[in-house]
């Protein structure tokens, strides 16, 4: 089975090699019931794209936010793991 469609992470065309940027339209064969599957450029393929061929989904980018290192607040004690074995509690935990 033959199907067009935008890639979404840049890839190779198994013919020629071109590099097929992200958003740049590919002609994928898939047959059912085996995972091969071959990429093909535009000008590899053996039929034009298809013009109503929908765009790529506009992605939103997660901003990365820093992780806080419990163990480097300032106004923590350190964990002490021989009270912590006795079944003593850290200050603030009790209850
Ligand atoms: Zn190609």
């Amino acid at each position: 089975m033959k199907t067009w469609l935008r890639t979404m992470l840049a890839t190779k065309c198994g013919r020629c090699g071109a590099a097929i940027e992200p958003g740049t339209p590919m002609q994928l064969w898939i047959w059912p019931g085996l995972r091969q599957r071959k990429v093909r450029c535009p000008n590899c393929a053996d039929e034009a794209p298809p013009v109503e061929l929908p765009p790529l989904p506009a992605t939103e980018f997660i901003t990365p936010t820093p992780v806080l290192n419990l163990r480097l607040m300032a106004d923590m004690l350190p964990l002490d793991w021989k009270k912590r074995g006795a079944g003593d509690r850290e200050p603030g935990e009790e209850g």
